[in-house]
Parts: structure tokens; sequence; C-alpha cells
């Protein structure tokens, strides 16, 4: 605790926030009334104090992130998932290996920092033997562009994640989406909790970059949010991320209504403070482009869901929303930034900030070191 009297809410936010500029660490109590905010203008102090831990860590630079969904079968039904299994309304499709390297190579040449292959748990892949397929496509994909590769499969087990990462994965992404038990079992319906957590973390011991998540605006409470916030600062996940919930047609929850997105703000504000020097992202999948800029100022400081126009490929959380009109482009992202006075850090910066983030696992539990990651494969001509 930071030892704080009775005094005004903006004066608590104010000590609140400057505490943890000065590297103190909030209670969840703490961390629960910033994140309960309900004020424009005095989130706007936490957005404030947000970019200043930002600049501290990463100046103005800004890493891009190019997502292939390549597969959109899913053998889970996630109530808040418009690719949940037995869902008529969503579009299934599974991409060749070919077909996934061809979209990377475009999203390579177009400047991206990273690639993020997702999937959702395809019960084919999923099925086969020592996830041949997967691998293959990380391979190939590292080896067509050199750039670093994300990977989203689902829950997979130890020995597949130490495959993926001797395959040229950087990174594994698996969203908990709550921290909060009973709310998770509500959402990621029959999946057991313990086994997402538990990924993770053999991820991490695989020598993998690890990634955690959160969704909002799905009946969490502001001490809902404090809890999954600290889960993923005690675990000091190399990437944290919140995404706003979209409902969709044909999913349990089609019918919630839409919420604002003012605590994803606060929440992608609150993790820079606790975390401020590790990676999170604006999500271009929640609200489009226009929605870019609100997260760049509440101290994001990855653009992820940058998407192809004119390939096929899916979002997560709104299918089509800005891919095809090309909005979700390098090209429609940099106007953006220079607005912001941010600019693309790049793939030099972001393979700099990959050694630094590994060196901090690797005092964690992480099989790798800087020294001991595999070096990229050869970069296109
Ligand atoms: S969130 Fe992922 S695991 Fe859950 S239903 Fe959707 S694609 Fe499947």
């Amino acid at each position: 605790m930071t030892g704080l009297g009775t005094r005004s809410l903006r004066d608590e936010v104010c000590a609140l926030c400057a505490a943890a500029l000065d590297g103190a660490p909030l209670a969840e109590r703490e961390l629960e009334t910033l994140l309960a905010i309900d004020d424009e203008i005095l989130a706007g102090e936490v957005f404030a104090a947000a970019r200043r831990a930002r600049a501290a860590h990463f100046g103005d630079g800004v890493f891009l992130y190019g997502f292939v969904y390549f597969s959109t079968y899913c053998r889970n039904a996630c109530a808040f998932c418009y690719y949940r299994a037995g869902n008529p309304m969503s579009p299934r499709y599974r991409k060749t290996v070919e077909e996934v390297v061809a979209v990377c190579e475009g999203l390579a040449a177009s400047g991206v920092d990273l690639l993020d292959l997702t999937m959702g748990e395809d019960p084919v892949i999923h099925g086969e033997p020592g996830y041949r397929t997967l691998l293959d496509l990380v391979s190939a994909v590292r080896a067509a562009t050199g750039l670093p590769v994300m990977v989203s499969p689902g829950v997979l087990p130890d020995a597949a994640l130490r495959d993926l990462r001797a395959a040229g994965a950087d990174w594994y992404a698996l969203y908990q989406e709550t921290h909060t038990p009973e709310l998770y079992a509500r959402l990621r319906v029959g999946q057991a909790f313990g086994a997402r957590a538990a990924a993770r973390r053999g991820a991490r011991a695989a020598g993998l970059l690890v990634e955690d998540g959160m969704l909002t605006g799905i009946g969490d409470t502001a001490a809902d949010r404090a809890r999954s916030v600290a889960a993923m600062r005690d675990e000091a996940w190399e990437q944290v991320r919140v995404m706003t919930f979209v409902p969709q047609e044909g999913t349990p929850l089609a019918g919630v209504p839409p919420q604002g997105d003012l605590a994803e703000l606060l929440t992608i504000a609150v993790l820079r403070l606790v975390l401020p020097d590790r990676l999170i992202p604006a999500s271009l999948d929640v609200d489009g482009i226009r929605g870019l800029e609100r997260r760049l100022l509440a101290g994001a400081n990855v653009v992820t869901s940058i998407v192809p126009p004119a390939t096929g490929l899916a979002g997560v959380s709104n299918a089509v929303l800005d891919i095809d009109e090309g909005y979700r482009t390098v090209a429609g992202v940099l106007p953006h930034l220079e607005r912001l006075g941010l600019r693309p850090a790049g793939p030099a910066a972001y393979c700099l900030t990959l050694e630094r983030l590994r060196a901090s696992a690797a005092g964690r539990g992480s099989a790798a070191s800087a020294a001991a990651a595999p070096p990229p494969k050869e970069a296109p001509a």
C-alpha cells in the first residue's frame, strides 16, 4: 500500500499515478481505484501518467504487428466468441501454408515488425501428431520473412511449446480473458482455468515470450479488472493486453449491450503504469482505425491486428471492420502515429526489445536467454 490518507478522488488518483511512476507497487485495491474511474477528465490524468511511463521506456517508437487468422475452426465454445464451435454465422476457412506465407511476405514488405499467426483450437491441427502443420507453418513464415513470429494456437502441451520455439516462434499468446475463476467459467465454457495458466508458464519455460490478455465489458467489475492487472503484473508477462467485448451474432452473449471504451482505455493505462517496460497493444480489432489514437493516448505502444485487404482473412472481434477498406494496414496507421508525435520504431528496435525481454524472462525461469535464442532464419532478399 502507498499509505494514502483521506483526500479527494482527484488527489488520490494523482498520488497513485505519481507513486506508480516512482516504481511503487500498487496494491490491488489501489489498482481498482484507478480502474473504477468513470470521469473522462480524471481518466485523462491516468492516461497522461501512462504516456510518461511509455516515453521513459520506449520514447516515441511504436511497433506494428501483422495479423493472420489462418484457421477459424475451433473445438471450443467460448460464450463471447464469433468463432465458437457450432456458430453457423461465422465464416470458416483454413489457409494452406503457401497461402499464409504469401500473405506474410506482403505484410513484411509493408513494414510490420512481427507476424501474429492465430487460429482457433482447430480440431484438425490439434489432432495432428506432433502439430506438424503448425510447426511447418512457423518455420516457413520465419524463413520467408525473417521477421519474429507470434503464435496464438490455443492451449498446447509442453512438448509442443518446446517444438514451437525450436521451429522459430518467438511468442506464445494465450489470453485468460479474466483472472476471476467464476467469471472465467461463464466465458470460457468447459475449459480448465488452470490449464491456460499452466500453458503460459510452460511457454516461458520453453523459451517463448508470452502474452496474456483480458476482456472487458463482459460482466466484469473494476475489482475483476484489478485482479487481472495484478495477476499479469505478478507474472511479468512480456506483452499484456485488454480488449472491449464486441457482441457477436449467433453467440449466447449476442444481446449484451456494447459498452464504451473507457474501461479498456483505463486498463491499458494502468497496465502501462504497473508494467512500464512491457509491450501493450492498441488493437485495431475492437474499434477499427477510428479507435487507434485513443488507445495510443492511453499508453499502448504496439498496433496489432494489421490485416491485409482483399485476402479473405478475418479479424477476431470484428470479422470485417476496416479490413477491405485498407485502413488496417501500415499505410493506414502511419498518419495516426504522426498526428500523435509517434513513429514506427522499426524491426531493429523491435529485435533489441525482444532481446531485453528474453533476458528478463530468463531471470524468471525461461529456458531462453538473449544469447541462447536461435538466430532468425535468413531475411528475404
Ligand atoms: S476464443 Fe478462441 S478458443 Fe474460444 S471459441 Fe473463440 S477461437 Fe475458440
